[in-house]
């Protein structure tokens, strides 16, 4: 049975009304079973657009197999679309007729191009995008370098919060990261590297007005951003990250607990006492204030969380002062009570605290004033890490990708998938 011009049209939502469908069939392009559709594409035009002379002629059809989009991967659709062409009789200039469907000396339609650019939105390979296409992977990241138009770009509009951060990308290399640390939380530039030289060029070109329009601007510890944050953000305040502080200290506190631990002989009673239930010296006061007794299977004996933890401390006043500290820091940021949280860290002297503690403690009080920021302010690094958390996901399903601008593209595209004010 073949099927009609308007139901193989209306079959494959073809809108052009110049393409007349002939027939589909089965076919072998490159011993592979397809289905292919014959149709031909008709030109109106009388006059030569070059000369203005009514002396047009028929001048036979290019043909082109175009590949199409199909619901079933085993068996690709390709249209074979014969295109007609004219030609002047006066000034010998000739013309071929053209089509929405596909782009002039291209053989993928557009149809294709915009599924494949919808299916790099998602979470998989590109070469899985190809196949499902049934187009090369080299063509789908042509498609990307292609299309940069589609991708976001914000004007040199800096939010009011920043946030600042480094991830590991293309080649290993650590890329620069900001965002809007605000409510928006849009990816404001990523730069191929970190180089404060990089940060500053980039910053530079940015309206001057814009830069001194930045309230905030959130970043971890250990990062070289604040020189450049003095240098071209003249109204800023820096913010340390919350989280990193409350990292770093619990870091250092488990860091001594196993160390004191090796001390002791292996499974004696204060090995015990501070090998398990570790978690407990992390909860605050209101989670261990539940006063039920429990069975405690390490230590044989029935205690409340706050005795186990009681038991513990008890064997080393170093690890006591450590875990008074922490907690203090920890419940002062909570309370965004600045004055307290200055006198904690100025409470004990290094010889009181542990080893690992007393390094923590050296280096927030040495960046004591933007310690202090993170606890007046709310903003935090959570957003810029749950958006690195996006970005590694997309490497890893990529097995890793060794071109930057590629990399920019499927981060972009991820976002408009996921966040709404990505979305055109
Ligand atoms: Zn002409």
């Amino acid at each position: 049975m073949t099927l009609s011009n308007n139901s193989i049209r209306s079959l494959l939502e073809i809108k052009d009304p110049n393409i007349k469908m002939d027939d589909i069939f089965y076919a072998f392009i490159h011993h592979t079973k397809v289905r292919l559709v014959q149709a031909h594409l008709i030109i109106y035009q009388r006059r030569c657009p070059l000369c203005g002379f009514e002396d047009l002629v028929h001048n036979g059809h290019y043909t082109s197999t175009i590949t199409y989009t199909s619901d079933n991967a085993s068996h690709p659709l390709f249209i074979r679309l014969a295109k007609q062409r004219l030609k002047c009789k006066n000034c010998g200039h000739t013309i071929m007729a053209k089509t929405s469907l596909v782009d002039k000396y291209c053989n993928i339609s557009n149809r294709t191009k915009a599924k494949i650019m919808m299916n790099l939105q998602d979470d998989r390979t590109q070469k899985c995008v190809a196949i499902d296409n049934n187009v090369s992977p080299s063509t789908v990241g042509r498609l990307m370098d292609d299309h940069r138009e589609l991708y976001p770009v914000f004007p040199d509009r800096l939010p009011k919060h920043l946030a600042f951060d480094e991830f590991r990308g293309v080649h290993h290399q650590l890329h620069f990261i900001c965002i809007d640390g605000g409510n928006t939380h849009r990816i404001i530039k990523i730069l191929p590297n970190r180089f404060k030289s990089s940060i500053i060029r980039y910053f530079e070109g940015v309206d001057r007005s814009a830069r001194e329009n930045v309230e905030t601007i959130t970043m971890d510890l250990n990062s070289y951003y604040q020189d450049i944050v003095s240098q071209l953000f003249p109204n800023a305040k820096i913010v340390i990250d919350q989280f990193h502080i409350i990292a770093m200290m619990t870091r250092a506190f488990n860091q001594y607990r196993s160390q004191l631990m090796k001390h002791y002989k292996y499974q004696s009673h204060e090995y015990k006492l501070l090998k398990f239930s570790w978690r407990l010296y992390l909860k605050n006061d209101q989670q261990l204030s539940d006063a039920k007794e429990y069975y405690d299977r390490h230590i044989h004996q029935k205690v409340t969380a706050g005795e186990r933890i009681g038991l513990g401390l008890a064997l080393d006043l170093k690890l006591n002062n450590d875990y008074v500290v922490m907690h203090d820091v920890m419940n002062y940021l909570a309370q965004r009570n600045k004055d307290r949280l200055a006198e904690t860290l100025f409470s004990y002297h290094y010889d009181q605290l542990s080893k690992p503690m007393a390094t923590v403690i050296k280096t927030l009080r040495k960046h004591l004033e933007i310690v202090l920021n993170a606890a007046e302010n709310e903003q935090s690094n959570g957003p810029l890490e749950g958006t690195n958390r996006m970005i590694k996901q997309i490497q890893r399903t990529a097995f890793g990708l060794s071109n930057f601008n590629h990399l920019l593209a499927r981060i972009n595209l991820r976002m408009m998938r996921t966040k709404k004010q990505y979305q055109v």
